[in-house]
């Protein structure tokens, strides 16, 4: 008798046309989430299987597939040979603690000598025989015991443990996270590979405006998010002289859409010089004044080849929380550091800014060299080599 894992994916992608693409990616990453440990990733029919593991890894494999997306839910088993002999010895030392359960048998393997439903019934006389308080319901029992006869084995497994869905990373494209120390950007970034897509982000930042805590806190919250992700390339750029010269030569109403333009710009050439993709936000509408939709469009204008994908655009900040918190990443983003929207900061921002206008404010700089220069001070990190 052993230990092993059974792994269910999604259904989703279990039906269009790249179902083997898609496959193959998430065994990939499954392969990559659970190198650290000493096992074996089976895979065969759409069905994944981790046998061979030491005992004392479970826990922590268990926590680790639960955060590969592609994987609809898990099943701690235990193998034993597929002979009557072997299952009737396992379970004949089954303890039910629930006043319910059904036995359900498949039997993949149809040289097993009894047919599912007989053996199911049989098995679930030895239950009741050894657990004399228990009664068998077919249709909603409290435990259910399932029994997967193979030919290479028999997994006996009686818990279900839901995964975080979505696709596998990989298979939806790649895209740039803007990424501040907020607590709405790694919540953006974590949708978005939800969905498939892999990331990479970039962050502003203004040192010595900004402290060298808030360059340490976002490189955290890339790590924490690469837990789900895999490497994340982290772009590091310095935001400090562009929002001296906007300080400087801009009517201060227009800062913060004039900021967001040139973080566009940047983030743009980034895109383009590493072939991603698309570029992402974590921001909500109305949440705070730059967030509304005539904002969103001016800044929209400066991209000209690519989407911006808001994924949080229609969440209230009380979902983004929670999911924060499910992820791991609020406590982090919390803690107190500035981030380089805060310096500099207008009283009265403006809150539905005319494209116009900001053409007017922005022909005051020279953006194509301010660009250029903060390209310059560019640092790349990976989260894996962290
Ligand atoms: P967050 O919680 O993600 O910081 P926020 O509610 O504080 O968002 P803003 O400060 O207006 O909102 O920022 C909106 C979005 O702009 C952020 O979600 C992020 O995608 C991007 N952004 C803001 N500051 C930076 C930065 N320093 N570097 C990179 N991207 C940034
Ligand atoms: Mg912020």
């Amino acid at each position: 008798m052993e230990k092993a894992i059974l792994i269910r994916i999604g259904e989703i992608f279990l039906k269009g046309k790249n179902r083997d693409y898609f496959y193959k990616v998430l065994v990939k990453n499954i392969k990559n989430k659970l190198h650290k440990y000493n096992l074996e990733i089976e895979s065969s029919n759409n069905r994944i299987m981790i046998t061979s593991f030491n005992i004392d890894d479970e826990m922590y494999i268990i926590e680790d597939l639960k955060k590969i997306f592609g994987i609809h839910s898990i099943s701690p088993c235990v193998k034993v040979d597929s002979n009557r002999e072997s299952i009737e010895e396992y379970i004949n030392t089954l303890k039910i603690n629930t006043s319910t359960f059904r036995v359900t048998v498949n039997r993949a393997d149809k040289r097993f000598e009894i047919n599912s439903t007989e053996y199911s019934k049989l098995l679930g006389g030895i239950i009741l025989k050894n657990n004399h308080k228990v009664n068998v319901d077919l249709h909603s029992p409290e435990t259910e015991i399932s029994v997967d006869i193979r030919n290479n084995g028999t997994f006996i497994f009686d818990e279900k443990i839901p995964c975080s869905n979505g696709m596998p990373v990989g298979t939806s494209g790649n895209g740039l996270l803007l990424l501040s120390g907020g607590i709405d950007s790694p919540v953006a970034g974590y949708q978005m590979a939800k969905r498939g897509m892999c990331l990479s982000a970039l962050h502003f930042h203004s040192y010595p405006y900004t402290s060298v805590q808030a360059r340490e806190k976002v490189i955290e919250l890339a790590k924490i998010v690469s837990d789900y992700t895999g490497n994340i390339r982290l772009y590091i750029v310095s935001f400090k002289k562009v929002q001296e010269a906007i300080h400087e030569y801009c009517n201060e109403e227009y800062m913060i859409t004039i900021m967001r333009r040139i973080m566009m710009r940047i983030a743009e050439i980034i895109c383009k010089q590493n072939g991603l993709q698309t570029i992402i936000t974590g921001e909500s509408l109305g949440q705070v004044a730059s967030q509304t939709i005539e904002s969103m469009t001016v800044v929209n204008k400066v991209v000209e080849n690519l989407p911006v994908l808001r994924p949080l655009v229609a969440m209230d900040k009380e979902e983004i929380v929670t999911i924060a918190k499910k992820i791991n990443t609020f406590n982090t983003s919390i803690l107190p550091y500035e981030d380089c929207c805060t310096v500099f900061l207008p009283n009265n921002p403006i809150i539905k800014p005319k494209l116009e206008k900001v053409l007017i404010e922005e022909s005051k700089l020279d953006i194509d060299k301010l660009v250029s220069e903060a390209l310059e001070t560019l640092e790349i990190l990976d989260t894996n080599s962290i």
